[in-house]
């Protein structure tokens, strides 16, 4: 049912990247809520090649969307069915062997980064999108629930929500974290990794034809590193990866690269069948860098009154699962569901508390279980090392509790929670 105008709930989502647009779209549905998204940079861009989409990101999408929505959206952004997925041993005796060949299902897709913001962008209306509005702090308003959002422009607003969906160095997370913010900072995994887009042509003058025979992304497991590619925009452009374990991490995240460095990082790899032409591949770029790869190794909470985190202000992952973007989209996807349900500004801190006590658990898990995929794809795994049998069913089972989630379910208890969070808060009202 639709609340009246003087319960209009006003939210203000600081960061516009995927999470926050999609948690923009996902509240923009709601007739009681007034969402007004604030991004420091100049538009709503992404950087960056390619996501990958898992069953259970889309299944969060098509929650978030009225029907036909998410696929509307991702025929526009040009989104390709992931058909294939090959891992193959890149280094050692088994060089070559192929550890599992998955079949296409259809049920996960491959996009490129910036035709998926823009397509989240444009179904939002102009004027509830605020870019060069970089926030600088939250502040309580005295006396009320409301919160005072100030931007580095000196330009001020009130909310009676604020939604921190503004990345890995989240402000937001610092403001719900206060003093513990430091202890629960970002921190690098153990891994870097460096990515080129190169035209199919030169990846299969390079790589060989029979590489490319089918459209399908291939990662080689070897000794402390890890190579992939795939095939993206239209057959046309190939994305290489190589990754690597990182064994003394520095507080500067970019590295220079040359070819020095990887035919090091690569050595016990160039007898094999990929690492040779993977190197020559990265060295096509001007400017090589590798990136380390951060996370939240751990978050004690994810709410503080009426101010909460998403996306990678709240979880940020290692890649190894490709999972970072579908556990915003679930949160916004809970979210949704949870600020639907409330009557009144008072009853957001308790819809905050209850995505907490869904989300962090999963979301955690999740961190936890990409770091360690990172470590078996790079060779670290004590027992299975680089036999093919081994690593087979190491990974067989690895994706299964991400993708099996039941989104229906997962909603169903967040509304539980949140109904247990505003009978808490009416008891101690009470008292
Ligand atoms: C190499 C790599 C590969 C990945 N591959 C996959 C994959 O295949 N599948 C998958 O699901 N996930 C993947 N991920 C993870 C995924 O890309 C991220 O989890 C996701 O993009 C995070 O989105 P976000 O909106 O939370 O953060 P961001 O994209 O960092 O957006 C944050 C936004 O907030 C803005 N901002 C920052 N500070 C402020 C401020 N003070 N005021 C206002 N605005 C601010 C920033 O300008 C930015 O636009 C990958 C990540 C990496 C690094």
């Amino acid at each position: 049912m639709a609340a009246s105008a003087s319960t209009q709930l006003h939210i203000a989502i600081i960061g516009g990247g995927l999470a926050g647009v999609t948690l923009a779209n996902a509240l923009n549905q709601i007739s009681h809520i007034q969402v007004q998204v604030y991004e420091a940079a100049a538009s709503f861009t992404e950087r960056g090649a390619a996501v990958a989409l898992s069953t259970n990101a889309l299944q969060a999408l098509e929650q978030i969307f009225p029907p036909g929505g998410k696929d509307a959206l991702l025929k526009k952004a040009g989104a390709v069915p992931l058909n294939s997925v090959r891992s193959v041993v890149g280094s050692g005796p088994h060089a070559g062997k192929i550890i599992f060949d998955s079949a296409g299902t259809e049920s996960e897709v491959v996009v490129h980064r910036a035709s998926l913001l823009r397509e989240l962008v444009s179904p939002l209306p102009q004027d509830i999108l605020h870019p060069n509005k970089r926030l600088s702090s939250l502040k309580p308003v005295s006396g009320t629930h409301r919160i005072e959002v100030v931007f580095e422009d000196g330009t001020k607003g009130e909310f009676d929500g604020v939604i921190g969906a503004d990345g890995i160095f989240s402000s937001v997370r610092s403001h719900v974290l206060q003093d513990k913010a430091q202890k629960y900072a970002a921190t690098p995994a153990g891994f870097w990794d460096c990515r080129n887009l190169v035209p199919m042509a030169r990846a299969k003058a390079v790589l060989g034809e029979d590489l490319f025979a089918e459209d399908r992304q291939c990662g080689w497991v070897g000794d402390g590193a890890f190579l992939m590619h795939d095939v993206l925009e239209n057959s046309t452009m190939v994305q290489c990866v190589i990754s690597a374990v990182e064994s003394s991490p520095t507080n500067n995240r970019k590295r220079s690269l040359n070819r020095e460095i990887l035919t090091k990082t690569l050595q016990n790899w160039l007898d094999g069948p990929i690492a040779k032409g993977m190197i020559e591949l990265a060295l096509d770029q001007d400017d090589l860098h590798g990136y380390s790869q951060w996370e939240h190794k751990a978050t004690p909470y994810y709410s503080a009154g009426a101010v909460c985190i998403i996306g990678d202000a709240a979880h940020a992952m290692t890649p190894w699962q490709g999972s970072g973007a579908a556990m915003a989209f679930e949160d916004a996807m809970v979210m949704q569901e949870l600020l639907s349900q409330v009557q009144s500004p008072i009853q957001i801190e308790a819809a905050f508390k209850a995505y907490d006590a869904v989300r962090r658990p999963r979301c955690q898990r999740v961190i936890d279980s990409s770091r360690e995929t990172g470590m078996i794809l790079c060779g670290q795994n004590a027992d299975a090392g680089l036999n093919p049998e081994k690593l087979g069913q190491l990974l067989a089972t690895k994706w299964d509790f991400i993708a099996g989630l039941d989104m229906k379910e997962h909603k169903k208890d967040a509304v539980t929670k949140l109904n247990d969070c505003i009978s808490e808060a009416l008891n101690l009202t009470e008292a």
